[in-house]
C-alpha cells in the first residue's frame, strides 16, 4: 500500500534538483520565486503538490522537487564551521550507539550537522560551543530542518574547562584537542558510556588514543569511512572517477569499571601476540 503523501505547504523546505543533478534548498513562500541562470519558477508551482513532481521555469528548464533528506539538508544548509559529512555522521551514530532518549553532550557544535543527526536518531542533546555566532547558526539549522521544540540546548562554553551535565550517556566531540576532554568525560559518563571523537589528522588520533590508554576508557577503536559511488548506466558500470578520499577519522571508546574497581589493564600488559583478530566493525 502506498504511504500517505503530504503536499508541499508554505514554510516548508524543498530540494530542487536540476537536469545536471545540481541541488538547491529553498523555503517555500506564497509569493516566492526560485531563480537560476535558467529562469524563474514560482513557488506556487510546487505548493499543494506532492514530492517527486517536475516543474518548469519560464524558459522551460525542468526541475525535480522533493523534501530534503538529512544528508541533502546538511550539504546545502548555511554553515558557520565545516560540517561532518553524511558518510561520517552515519558511522558516528553507530559507533556512539546513539539511541532514542540517549542524553548526549556534543562539543563543539559548529554548524549543527552532527546535532541534526543526533536529534534525528532520538537523542536529547546539550551542545557546548565556544562561538556564539556558530551556536546561533546551529540553532537555526536545527529548527529549520526539525522544527521548534527539539530537546536541544546549546551553551556558550569551553568543554576543556569541564562538563557539568548530569546523567549523560554519550560524549561526542568534533574539536581540535579532544584528549583534553577525556578526564571530564570520565567523570561525566557512567560505566559503559561511550566517548567518540571526529578528527581530521592521524597525529591527533594518536594523541587522543594515548590519553584514552591512560584513562578509565577501554575498547578504543578508530576507523575511517571510504564511500565510493558507482556510475551505473547501461553497459557502463564502474566506480565513479572521483571520490571524497579524506574527511576525518572516527574514534570511540567505552568507560570501564564502576567506582572502586581496578583500573583497566594498560596496553603494555596486553599479550604480545594477540590471538586471531576478530573482523573489525
Ligand atoms: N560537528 C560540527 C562542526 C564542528 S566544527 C558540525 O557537524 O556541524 C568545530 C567547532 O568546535 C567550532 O565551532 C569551534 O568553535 C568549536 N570548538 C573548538 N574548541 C572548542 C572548545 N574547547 N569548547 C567548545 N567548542 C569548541
Amino acid at each position: 500500500m502506498a504511504g500517505v503523501s503530504r503536499v508541499f505547504q508554505v514554510g516548508e523546505q524543498a530540494l530542487v534538483v536540476d537536469a545536471k543533478n545540481r541541488r538547491y534548498l529553498i523555503t517555500l513562500a506564497e509569493e516566492g520565486e526560485f531563480h537560476t541562470h535558467a529562469g524563474v519558477t514560482p513557488h506556487s508551482a510546487m505548493l499543494g503538490q506532492p514530492e517527486g513532481i517536475t516543474v518548469r521555469s519560464n524558459t522551460g528548464a525542468r526541475y525535480l522537487v522533493l523534501r530534503p533528506t538529512l544528508a541533502d539538508f546538511v550539504l546545502s544548509m548555511p554553515r558557520g564551521a565545516q560540517v561532518i559529512y553524511p558518510k561520517d555522521l552515519g558511522q558516528l551514530l553507530v559507533m556512539a550507539d546513539v539511541f532514542p532518549g540517549a542524553r548526549v553532550l556534543e562539543a563543539g557544535v559548529g554548524s549543527g550537522a552532527l546535532s541534526l543527526a543526533l536529534l534525528r536518531a532520538g537523542a536529547a542533546v546539550t551542545g557546548y560551543e565556544l562561538r556564539t555566532d556558530f551556536a546561533n547558526v546551529a540553532r537555526k539549522n536545527v529548527s529549520r530542518f526539525l522544527g521548534p521544540g527539539q530537546p536541544y540546548t546549546v551553551v556558550a562554553r569551553d568543554v576543556y574547562d569541564g562538563i557539568d551535565e548530569p546523567d549523560l550517556d554519550r560524549v561526542i566531540l568534533d574539536l581540535p584537542e579532544p584528549w583534553r576532554v577525556v578526564k571530564h568525560a570520565e567523570s561525566a559518563l557512567p560505566p559503559g558510556g561511550i566517548f567518540a571523537a571526529y578528527l581530521p589528522t592521524i597525529g591527533q588520533v594518536a594523541e587522543l588514543t594515548g590519553a584514552l590508554d591512560h584513562s578509565a576508557f577501554g575498547l578504543a577503536t578508530t576507523v575511517e569511512v571510504l564511500v565510493r559511488s558507482w556510475h551505473v548506466a547501461g553497459q557502463s558500470v564502474r566506480p565513479d572517477h572521483r571520490m571524497v578520499a579524506h574527511t576525518g577519522f572516527l574514534t570511540s571508546a567505552r568507560l570501564l569499571g564502576g567506582p572502586g574497581d581496578a583500573p583497566p589493564p594498560s596496553p603494555e600488559e596486553a599479550p604480545e601476540e594477540a590471538p586471531e583478530e576478530a573482523p573489525g566493525p
